[in-house]
């Protein structure tokens, strides 16, 4: 079936001064399709992520968000447009307690213009069962994984069309790493749900995705659908192998 494009990257390139990170990379999204970013430390996946997020200013190229052109737009007026990030890191507010973290995010974002009902708290906790007994916790007192749920959650509050998020297992354990992806796995089956995820563990990417993008040096060098991708062709990709 012919899904329509939500996210699509033309010839992106970013930099960190003189240090070229993204180099011409294009990239589309379709509707419901949920697409790991791999790549080796120092390849770039932060920074693709945050410069299509708004984040970190494009270098030349463009960002589109439904067909639109979002390139000169700033991080929170992609937010709601339907673009959403989650920071490597989380960036939660450490005092504040999670329900109040959720509010906030809430408060910036856009008129839902398609599709599937708005969140709210209560189909946010529906959604993610684990953190109904968090919500009045102090975000600083959760668990790695309670707070990558939490962060996630936060940028399901403002709406998402959209969700991009960096280093989904990055320094959980790994049952806090299962849980995530199971929270993940249900958001998938929600209608609505586009994912780009940056995922250091291939087995991961590669099981969990439909499809799978990896970089090496600031470039795209490979982009295969997952079903039937084998580990080594990635692996190879991955250290520039092939
Ligand atoms: P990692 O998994 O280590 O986060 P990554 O694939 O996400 O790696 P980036 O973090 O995007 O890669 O880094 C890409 C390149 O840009 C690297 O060479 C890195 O050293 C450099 N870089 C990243 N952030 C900065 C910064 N704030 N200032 C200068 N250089 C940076």
């Amino acid at each position: 079936p012919d899904f329509p494009v939500l996210l699509e990257a033309r010839d992106l390139g970013a930099s960190h001064g003189q240090l070229v990170a993204v180099r011409e990379v294009s990239l589309q999204l379709k509707a419901g399709e949920v697409v790991a970013l791999v790549g080796s430390n120092g390849a770039g996946k932060t920074t693709l992520l945050r410069t299509l997020a708004g984040v970190h200013p494009a270098g030349g190229g463009s960002v589109h968000l439904a067909g639109a052109d979002v390139t000169a737009l700033p991080a929170h007026r992609r937010v709601q447009q339907g673009l959403a990030l989650v920071p490597e890191g989380r960036r939660l507010f450490a005092d504040m307690t999670v329900r109040e973290n959720l509010l906030l995010a809430q408060e910036h974002r856009g008129e839902r213009r398609d599709g599937p009902p708005a969140w709210t708290i209560a189909r946010v906790v529906q959604a993610l069962p684990a953190l109904a007994p968090l919500m009045n916790r102090p975000a600083g007192a959760l668990s790695g994984g309670q707070r990558q749920a939490a962060a996630i959650a936060r940028a399901l509050m403002t709406n998402p069309r959209v969700l991009l998020i960096d280093e989904v297992s990055l320094g959980l354990s790994p049952r806090a790493v299962d849980e995530v992806y199971a929270h993940l796995a249900e958001l998938r089956g929600q209608a609505g749900t586009t994912l780009l995820l940056v995922e250091q563990d291939l087995g991961r990417a590669m099981a969990f995705a439909d499809r799978v993008l990896c970089l090496r040096e600031g470039r795209i060098v490979l982009a295969a659908p997952a079903a039937g991708l084998d580990r080594q062709t990635v692996t190879d990709a991955y250290f520039g192998m092939e």
